[in-house]
């Protein structure tokens, strides 16, 4: 890992920038997005810089989900207005992602908030036939064997 890395999520870990921390143990750190779109919001980072969901350890992956599962339930018993909490990830520039260091978003939600998707799925493929090619289509570019 070098010294002074450029990376503002690795800078973090490493305690070389700035953070609200919320959570860290040997594989991830969490703490508060500077920009929330919600009071709450939590960024959850795996300790070791991977760029993307790809190259992220499946140990590392699992810890994040497992961080996830247990602020979501302290996020709701914080005095916070927190209903549920969506979990986000944006995986690669046209997904959104602006920072090329893995991480996942715990937003904070509430009935009425007006937090939402701009376009449902539900305006793409519904038949079953478009379904299964779609599901085939994405089979094949699986290349580690985890054929259904
Ligand atoms: P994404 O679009 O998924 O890559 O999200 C990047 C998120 O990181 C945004 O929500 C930013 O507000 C947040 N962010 C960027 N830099 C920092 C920082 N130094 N501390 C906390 N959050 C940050
Ligand atoms: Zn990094």
């Amino acid at each position: 890992m070098p010294l002074d890395p450029p990376c503002i999520f690795c800078r973090i870990v490493q305690g070389k920038a700035e953070a609200s921390l919320v959570y860290r143990d040997s594989l991830v750190t969490a703490f508060m997005d500077m920009n929330p779109i919600a009071p709450g919001h939590v960024l959850i980072v795996p300790n070791d810089h991977v760029p993307d969901l790809a190259s992220l350890e499946a140990e590392a992956g699992s810890q994040m989900m497992s961080t996830a599962g247990r602020l979501s339930q302290a996020l709701r018993r914080a005095p916070l207005e927190v209903e549920g909490v969506n979990l986000h990830l944006s995986d690669g520039a046209a997904a959104g992602q602006e920072v090329f260091h893995c991480h996942l978003h715990l937003i904070p939600r509430h009935a009425g908030d007006g937090i939402g998707f701009r376009r449902g799925l539900a305006h793409h493929d519904r038949d079953r036939a478009d379904l299964d090619q779609v599901a085939s289509m994405i089979r094949a570019g699986l290349t580690d064997g985890a054929n259904t």
